[in-house]
């Protein structure tokens, strides 16, 4: 395993899963920290806590039960996946958990990058800019569960860490990777513990992925993966071969959409008169979801085997939400439509759908569950940030897409890849 990788949470993992097959890196992301092997033939495993926003004597304990997976297991370089908004506060999670990390693998320097110059994350003298504003001037300001009031990474880490932080600044970094190298070697003889480099484009995260090589752990966002899996592949790695593990079966696929978001409107809107839609009713799944999920299933069954997929839809627009949320409370309508997706999704497997497309990041949370898939190779890309991944214990083929992912032609582009990709496979 050339990288081990312990990400704060699921769609973090996701997204650096997909920068690392891009780079020709054989990828399985894990759910949690498994009991067993599970990712016998990966260079790459990715494991999702959900570390970000827990207290943080659980981030740390669920880390270090991370490392000591992926270390016993043989990974050269772990790397701390956070996102690229830096998401903290004073009391962690980044600071505490990089600092067990570091004492746990004796290490006196690390780096921290979340830049991510692709979706405009850049870091200047240490201050990380979105877009063209600093991190603090950004609609993160108002998060709701960490509001980011400074952009100077060093003072945000050092307020929430046990050490010193010093940026390596442009003018460093661009000269490339052995004045990079000479940065750290003079940042670790002067006592600092994280090293923050300038990044402002992808030829910059080529030279710290190449410069961070035997630097046994990293931290930062999917940028920094990038870097690392290009160094590691030399810029040519097989993206396709890398994905073979994770390609589609599409012998039997279902759409289940539970997400209520505007682009899935749009997409069950596109749907609608092309493929076969079967509505939820949220009213019969409060009343009960265990038996509304059994009554739609017929419906279902009824037109799984046509040209197009059954999409099986809660979906429904601002307004129609409202008044169902009004009518029995917002918590209890959406447990109950989630019940009616994990129960449906268990009905489906043992009629023998083997391809679930899904819409909705809790809905892919619960469909997940529902099918007890721990971990899943990544496979190929069907809109940027969601790929098709196969399930490492079963031959169940998922595509989870959070609410606001894809165009319009979602669902009818995910099916034509996963025909087209079952059809290879057959032949
Ligand atoms: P997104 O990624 O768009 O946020 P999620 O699946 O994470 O989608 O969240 C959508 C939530 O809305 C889920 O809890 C789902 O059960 C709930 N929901 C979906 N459709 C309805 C509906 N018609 N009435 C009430 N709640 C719904």
């Amino acid at each position: 395993m050339r990288l081990g990788v312990i990400a704060d949470d699921f769609t973090g993992a996701t997204d650096i899963a997909s920068f690392l097959v891009a780079n020709g890196l054989r990828t399985v992301q894990l759910n949690g920290v498994p009991e067993a092997d599970r990712a016998a033939e990966a260079e790459a495993v990715v494991i999702s806590l959900k570390s970000r926003a827990a207290p943080r004597e659980e981030a740390v304990r669920d880390s270090l039960a991370a490392l000591d997976w992926l270390l016993a297991r043989g990974a050269e370089q772990i790397f701390f996946k956070y996102c690229s908004t830096f998401d903290s506060t004073p009391k962690g999670n980044i600071g505490p958990v990089t600092d067990a990390l570091m004492a746990a693998m004796q290490e006196e320097l690390t780096v921290l990058c979340p830049a991510l110059p692709v979706n405009g994350r850049t870091v200047y003298r240490g201050y990380l800019f979105v877009g063209d504003v600093p991190l603090d001037e950004s609609g993160m300001r108002h998060h709701p569960v960490n509001p980011m009031t400074d952009a100077n990474l060093m003072r945000l880490m050092e307020a929430q860490a046990e050490g010193k932080a010093a940026n390596i600044p442009y003018a460093t970094v661009a000269q490339g990777v052995e004045a990079v190298r000479e940065a750290f070697a003079q940042l670790r003889a002067a006592g600092v513990r994280y090293a923050v480099p300038d990044m402002l484009d992808a030829g910059h995260l080529r030279i710290l992925g190449e410069a961070v090589r035997g630097m046994r752990l990293v931290t930062g966002g999917a940028g920094l993966a990038d870097g690392i899996a290009m160094s590691l592949s030399g810029g040519a790695g097989d993206r396709a071969a890398a994905e073979a593990a994770g390609r589609p079966l599409g012998r039997r696929t279902v759409i289940l959409s539970g997400s209520c978001s505007q682009m899935t409107n749009r997409q069950v809107a596109a749907y609608d008169g092309t493929g076969p839609i079967i509505r939820v009713d949220p009213d019969a799944a409060v009343a009960d979801a265990v038996g509304h999920a059994a009554a739609l299933l017929p419906a279902v069954l009824a037109k799984a085997d046509g040209p197009l997929a059954p999409l099986v839809a809660a979906t429904v627009g601002p307004q129609a939400l409202q008044e169902i949320q009004a009518r029995h409370g917002a918590e209890r309508a959406s447990q109950a439509v989630e019940a009616v997706f994990h129960e449906l999704a268990k009905l489906l497997e043992a009629e023998g759908f083997d391809t679930f497309i899904v819409a909705g990041g809790e809905t892919s949370g619960t469909v997940t569950q529902a099918l007890r898939i721990g971990g899943f190779h990544i496979g190929p890309t069907i809109a940027p940030g969601v790929p098709f991944v196969r399930a490492v214990d079963k031959p169940v083929t998922l595509a989870l897409k959070s609410g606001n992912f894809g165009d319009e032609t979602f669902f009818l582009t995910a099916q034509e890849l996963a025909r087209a990709q079952a059809a290879t496979q057959d032949r």
